[in-house]
């Protein structure tokens, strides 16, 4: 059997089909809740989900670089005052 034609990922599930087991599921849910109600819970949970953690992401840098400035910065002045000494 030949991969899905839909999630090229899994096998079709049978020799006449063109979708796996997985897909097919998806396509009767699609099918029960209509493909914009389906298409706006993929849009706003998953792809929203991870520009969120892109986000979550890019703000830990943020942190991360600042407290390793600050730390740098720390130990120039230490540097300098010894160096005075
Ligand atoms: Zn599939």
């Amino acid at each position: 059997m030949g991969k899905c034609c839909f999630c090229e990922v899994e096998t079709c599930d049978s020799w006449h089909s063109y979708y796996c087991a997985k897909c097919h599921k998806l396509k009767r849910v699609i099918h029960l809740f209509s493909i914009d109600k389906v298409m706006n819970i993929v849009e706003n949970v998953l792809i929203v989900n991870e520009e969120q953690q892109e986000e979550n992401m890019k703000e830990e840098l943020k942190t991360e670089l600042t407290t390793r400035a600050s730390t740098i910065r720390k130990c120039k002045k230490n540097k300098e005052l010894k160096s005075i000494e």
